[in-house]
C-alpha cells in the first residue's frame, strides 16, 4: 500500500483510533485520507453510503465499474447503479442493516451498464454499517463492489457443461430429469398430463463399429441438429448417452399429440444422412409415456418410456409404442438375461453347433460352420436368434466371437486328428472386426491352437461391410494373406452391392437361404441366383448355397455350377458329439449318392 500523503504518525493515529474506537468511525481527516489511501490500493469500488442509500463517497476508480466518474456517482442512490431486476435484492440489503438485523452482508447483484438496461455486470456487494454513536444520523454504510463477472462467467460455464452434452449441444440426462420434474410440478398444479418420448437408434452401433467414432458422432450431432431444428419450441430434447434421447413435451396433453411427435421422429430419421460422403440412414424406436397414468415421479416416467421402446426394439424396431404395465415384465427379463449371458460367456458355458458345408460335385464334407448355441438353465438351448442382438447390445459380441471361434478351432484340430481334413467356418461382427488388435489376436489364437490358417474362414455378413472401410479391408487382406478364407455371408440380405464384391479381399460368397428358398424345381429360373453365381464366378469366388433344403434345390445349384452347400437336407446344425458321429458316418456322401446317382 502507498502511503502516499500521510506520514507514520497520521497513519498509526488512525489505525489506533480504528482499533481503540471498536470499529467506530473516527471523524478526522487523517481518517479520510488513510481511507483514500486504502481504496486507492484495491481494484474494488468503495461507497459510503447514508441510511438513505445515498452516495456519499465513492472511489475513484468508480469509472471502471459502474461508467461514472465519482464525482458524478456522489448524491446517487446505490440503487441507480444496480440492474434492474437485482434491485429489489439491494433494498433487502440495506433495509436490514439500517434495521439492525444484520451489521454485515454480502450479495451477488449486476450493476447496470450505463444507458443501457441490457448490458451488465456481476458484482458481489458486501456491506457493513458503521456508527459513530446510537443515534441513526450518523451511521454510514461502508461497501465494497468486487467485479466477479469471471467467476460468473465460470460457474455459467460450468453449470452449462454440468447441464448440456458436449458432443451435441442437447441437455444431458440430469438436466432432463430436472425439467421433468418442473413439467410435473406444473402439472400438478394445473391438473394437466403430459407426455414423455425415449428413443434409441436402431443401427447405430453397427455405424459406429464398421465407420468408426468419427462418423458416428457427426451423425449424432447431426441427428442432434435435425431433431431440435423441427420440435415444438415448448418441447424439451436430451441425449441421454450413446444414441439414447429423450423429448418431453410438457404442452401434449394428450395421446394423440404424443403419438404425433412418435411419428415426427420416425420420420424425421428416416431420411438419410449424407455424412463424409457416407448415405447413413437409421431406423428409431421411440416409446411414450403419459404423466401421470406411467409414472408419477421423473425417474418413473423416463423409465416407463424406456421400457415402451425396448417393447419396440423386441417386436421387429423402427417403430413407436405405448407403454403399457405389461411390458415391465418384459424388460425386467431381458436385463436378466443379459446379466445371465455375461456371466455364462465370462465362465466359458456357451455351446458351439457344427454344420456340415457339403461339396455339390462330390458330395463330400468340406468343412463345417460353427454356430454359437446357448444351453439356458430355463429357457434351452438358444440360437442365435435369442441372444446376438442382447450381446451386441451389451457390447459383448466380439468377445461371444472369439469364444466361438477358439472353441471351435479346437474341436476340428481334434478332428483332423482322427483323419478328417475339413475347414472350420466361423462368423464374425462388425465388432469384432472393428477391434484395432483384431488380425493380431486373431493370428494368435490360430498359432496357440495350432491350426492352419488354410482351414479357416471367416464369415461377414454384409452389415460388417458397410461400404469399403480401409481399416477392415486391412485387415481382411492381412488375413487372407495367411491363408485365411474370408466369405461374404448372407449374400443379397442387408447392405447388397456388388460393389462389396470388388472392394472386399473375399474367396467365397455363401447366397443367402431366402434366395435358395425361392428355387422351387430345378428347371426354375431363379434368376438372382444365377445372376450372383454368374458374378461371383466371375470374380473367382467359390459359391456356397445357404438353408439347402430339398433335393430339386441341389440338382439346380449343381447345374449351374455352385461350388458348395449347406442346409437341412445334409444336417441341422449338431452338437460337437453328434457332428463327430456324422463325420464318421460321411452320411452326407452317403445322402448324396441315395439323391442323384442320376446327377
Ligand atoms: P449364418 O452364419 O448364416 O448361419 C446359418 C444359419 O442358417 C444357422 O442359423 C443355421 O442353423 C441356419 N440354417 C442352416 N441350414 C438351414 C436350412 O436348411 N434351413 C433353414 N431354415 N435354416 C438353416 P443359426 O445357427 O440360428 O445362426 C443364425 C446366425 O447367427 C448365423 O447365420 C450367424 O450369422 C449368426 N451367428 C451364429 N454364431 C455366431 C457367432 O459365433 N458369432 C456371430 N457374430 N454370429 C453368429
Ligand atoms: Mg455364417
Ligand atoms: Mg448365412
Amino acid at each position: 500500500m502507498s502511503a502516499e500523503g500521510i506520514d507514520a504518525h497520521d497513519l498509526a493515529i488512525a489505525v489506533n483510533q480504528l482499533t481503540t474506537g471498536g470499529g467506530t468511525l473516527p471523524s478526522t481527516d487523517i481518517y479520510a485520507s488513510l481511507l483514500q489511501c486504502a481504496v486507492g490500493s484495491t481494484f474494488d469500488l468503495i461507497l459510503l453510503l447514508d441510511v438513505q442509500g445515498h452516495i456519499r463517497y465513492c472511489s475513484q476508480n468508480s469509472y471502471e465499474l459502474v461508467g461514472l466518474p465519482d464525482k458524478q456517482a456522489v448524491g446517487k442512490s446505490l440503487r441507480e447503479l444496480i440492474y434492474p431486476t437485482d434491485r429489489s435484492i439491494v433494498d433487502e440489503l440495506l433495509a436490514e442493516l439500517v434495521e439492525g438485523i444484520q451489521t454485515a452482508a454480502k450479495v451477488d447483484v449486476r450493476l447496470r451498464s450505463e444507458g443501457d438496461d441490457e448490458q451488465f455486470l456481476w458484482v458481489q456487494i458486501s456491506a457493513t454499517v458503521m456508527s459513530n454513536n446510537d443515534s441513526s444520523d450518523s451511521r454510514a454504510i461502508y461497501v465494497a463492489v468486487k467485479d466477479i463477472s469471471q467467476v460468473k462467467h465460470a460457474e455459467a460455464q460450468i453449470q452449462y457443461q454440468l447441464s448440456h452434452d458436449n458432443l451435441t449441444g442437447l441437455m444431458n440426462r440430469v438436466q432432463f430429469i430436472s425439467e421433468v420434474d418442473a413439467a410435473i410440478a406444473a402439472a400438478n398444479i394445473d391438473q394437466q398430463p403430459f407426455m414423455l418420448l425415449f428413443f434409441d437408434l436402431d443401427r447405430f452401433k453397427i455405424i459406429n463399429d464398421s465407420l468408426g467414432h468419427d462418423i458416428g458422432d457427426r451423425l449424432l450431432q447431426a441427428i442432434a441438429q435435425r431433431l431440435a431444428g423441427a420440435i415444438d419450441v415448448s418441447g424439451v430434447l436430451a441425449r441421454f448417452g450413446g444414441d439414447e434421447f429423450g423429448l418431453l413435451l410438457p404442452n401434449a396433453h394428450s395421446f394423440q399429440l404424443g403419438q404425433q411427435a412418435c411419428e415426427k421422429i420416425l420420420f424425421l430419421l428416416s431420411e438419410p444422412f449424407s455424412i463424409e460422403g457416407y448415405e447413413l440412414s437409421v431406423d428409431t424406436s421411440v416409446g411414450l409415456a403419459k404423466f401421470p397414468d406411467h409414472g408419477s415421479s421423473s425417474v418413473a416416467l423416463v423409465q416407463s418410456a424406456d421400457i415402451a421402446m425396448y417393447h419396440v426394439k423386441e417386436n421387429g424396431k423402427n417403430n413407436y409404442a405405448i407403454f403399457d404395465a405389461s411390458m415391465n415384465k418384459d424388460r425386467f427379463a431381458q436385463i436378466q438375461l443379459e446379466q445371465e449371458l455375461r456371466r455364462a460367456l465370462a465362465k466359458g458355458e456357451l455351446e458351439v453347433y457344427y454344420q456340415p458345408v457339403v461339396s455339390l460335385v462330390g458330395g463330400e464334407i468340406m468343412g463345417v460352420e460353427a454356430l454359437a448355441r446357448w444351453n439356458h438353465k430355463r429357457l434351452g438351448l438358444m440360437e442365435p436368434g435369442g441372444f446376438l442382438d442382447l450381446a451386441e447390445e451389451a457390447g459383448l459380441v466380439a468377445d461371444l466371437d472369439s469364444f466361438v471361434q477358439r472353441k471351435a478351432m479346437q474341436q476340428v484340430i481334434q478332428w483332423h486328428a482322427l483323419g478328417h481334413d475339413i475347414f472350420v467356418s466361423v462368423n464374425t461382427s462388425a465388432a469384432q472386426l472393428n477391434q484395432e488388435a483384431f488380425t493380431a489376436s486373431f493370428e494368435a489364437m490360430l498359432s496357440e491352437v495350432g491350426m492352419a490358417p488354410s482351414k479357416v474362414k471367416l464369415e461377414l455378413t454384409e452389415k460388417t461391410l458397410i461400404k469399403s472401410k480401409q481399416f477392415i479391408v486391412d485387415q481382411l487382406s492381412y488375413l487372407r494373406d495367411l491363408g485365411v478364407g474370408i466369405a461374404a455371408d448372407d449374400f443379397g440380405t442387408g447392405y447388397s452391392s456388388l460393389a462389396y464384391l470388388r472392394d472386399f479381399p473375399l474367396t467365397s460368397l455363401k447366397i443367402d437361404q431366402s434366395f435358395v428358398r425361392d428355387i422351387k424345381d430345378e428347371n426354375d429360373t431363379a434368376s438372382l441366383v444365377d445372376a450372383i453365381l454368374a458374378v461371383a464366378h466371375g470374380l473367382g469366388l467359390s459359391v456356397v448355397a445357404e438353408g439347402v433344403e430339398t433335393v430339386a434345390q441341389i440338382r439346380y445349384l449343381l447345374a449351374r455350377d455352385c461350388d458348395e452347400a449347406q442346409g437341412y437336407i445334409f444336417s441341422a446344425p449338431l452338437s460337437a458329439q453328434d457332428m463327430q458321429a456324422f463325420l464318421a458316418n460321411n452320411r452326407a456322401k452317403n445322402l448324396r449318392q441315395e439323391n442323384f446317382s442320376d446327377a
